[in-house]
């Protein structure tokens, strides 16, 4: 998931009137009452550009939220909305051409990291992020995904069931050499479990020592738990994407893993995306409440630090704390990681906008895996980075490994002294024994 890496570069193509028909077929199925409620009730405020990072920080208003759900719009007005047929027949919704929705991309993937921040501050409570997610399922139908990076790790992971295509058996290799490096027990495809932690694409490419520290913490509590090589790689590009059978697929195939073990815990990892899909969308996928209960990592360490059954020694140090969206904003777990911090006697200096209002890193939505999108990336960086200038901290803790790779990228290409670490390390490098 490194956007700095060399990406797959599979053929570019022109869309054609059966790519746009698809699209259009795509933006129009995914319309339900909600959805056209919220693009009617839009009062053109433009409060949601004020919370939007590509906006504020390019000042271009193609930029804006609402822009962005254009596509939609046009597709609900000239298909779906009660007077479709005078659109029509006027022409005042026009029919949406090839090359719109190929330069429809950049509004659509490389300009939202579908942070949520717009939806929460408009005042019609219109969920701007989901739309976007929306169109994007539209656009992915038209083979209209960007095709670099981001498009070929969903096609991967729709296939193999990880975006980098790590089969069961390196993944068997990895868990067994990171157990040797750190000296620490790991516990693989046991029969039966309570807990099911799993991981995140990029901590198996880049932080490893992530899934050492898991270990060794539930090791420590003396759980019962087992990692599963049948639904182990949480991270579900396809639902950045915009493709939807990949989502689902890669979603049940953890579900499923975490039923074959009879676990009471899905523990989902450092990662935003993983953990709303898992929390809020698994079981529509299922088509009933899961027989497990899901948590994001920071809220099963902040129970188990307040119930007794982790004890943590003092850290000693001072760090400010960055937010991922999909964790605190769209997850809920926005106290979790204070708790932490605080059982660990961090000395914690609060970003401004800290908890739910927080700005994205400017990675998050798939935009980390666009290569095209590093300016504007850059751009929507610098707001996090002249906010943790401003607390002081040389060291920002987050849980989300796509920040912190994002962060640290933004940081290096600034000759940033400031150090990015992971909180669930933190823990396990503080264990009280
Ligand atoms: S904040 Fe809501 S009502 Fe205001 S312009 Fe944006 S979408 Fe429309
Ligand atoms: S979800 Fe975030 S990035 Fe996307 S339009 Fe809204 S504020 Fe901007």
């Amino acid at each position: 998931m490194n956007a700095e890496a060399k990406p797959p570069q599979p053929p570019a193509r022109a869309p054609d009137v059966a790519e746009v028909a698809t699209a259009m077929r795509g933006f129009v199925s995914d319309f339900g009452p909600t959805a056209a409620l919220a693009l009617e009730s839009c009062v053109h405020c433009g409060r949601c550009a004020e919370a939007c990072q590509f906006y504020v920080q390019t000042g271009e208003a193609k930029y804006t939220p609402i822009h962005k759900i254009e596509p939609f719009k046009q597709a609900y007005e000239r298909e779906v909305s009660p007077f479709a047929f005078a659109y029509r027949w006027f022409g005042l919704a026009p029919k949406v051409t090839g090359p719109e929705l190929q330069s429809w991309q950049e509004m659509v993937y490389d300009s939202c990291n579908m942070c949520g921040r717009c939806s929460l501050i408009c005042p019609m409570g219109i969920d701007i992020a989901d739309l976007v997610e929306q169109a994007r399922h539209g656009m992915f139908e038209a083979g209209l995904a960007p095709a670099d990076y981001l498009g070929a790790l969903a096609e991967k992971e729709h296939l193999t069931g990880s975006p980098f295509g790590l089969t069961i058996t390196k993944f068997q290799d990895m868990l067994h050499a990171i157990g040797i490096e750190h000296g620490v027990v790991m516990h693989v495809d046991e029969a039966r479990a309570d807990i099911v932690p799993t991981v995140s694409s990029i901590d198996l490419k880049t932080y490893p020592a992530s899934m050492a520290a898991i270990a060794k913490i539930l090791n420590h509590m003396g759980a019962s738990w087992t990692f599963r090589t049948d639904g182990f790689d949480a991270d579900n590009v396809s639902l950045t994407a915009g493709d939807r059978q990949g989502q689902r697929t890669t979603t049940m195939g953890i579900v499923n893993a975490a039923i074959a073990c009879g676990a009471t815990t899905l523990l989902m990892p450092e990662c935003g995306h993983s953990f709303t899909e898992m929390r809020w969308e698994a079981a529509n996928e299922m088509g009933h409440a899961l027989p497990f209960s899901v948590l994001q990592i920071t809220e099963f360490l902040a129970e188990a630090i307040t119930d007794g059954r982790i004890r943590v020694n003092k850290a000693q140090q001072k760090a400010t704390y960055h937010d991922a969206c999909q964790v605190s904003r769209r997850g809920g777990a926005t106290a979790a990681p204070r708790v932490i911090l605080k059982a660990l006697g961090v000395d914690l200096h609060e970003l401004e906008d800290a908890g739910d209002a927080n700005w994205c890193c400017g990675g998050g939505g798939g935009v980390a895996l666009i290569n095209r999108a590093a300016p504007l990336r850059a751009k929507a960086f610098e707001i996090k980075q002249r906010q943790v200038e401003a607390t002081g901290m040389e060291t920002v803790f987050t849980s989300c490994s796509g920040c912190r790779q994002t962060l640290e990228h933004g940081g290096k290409a600034t000759q940033w002294s400031t150090t990015v670490a992971s909180l669930l390390e933190l823990v396990a490098d503080n264990l009280a024994s």
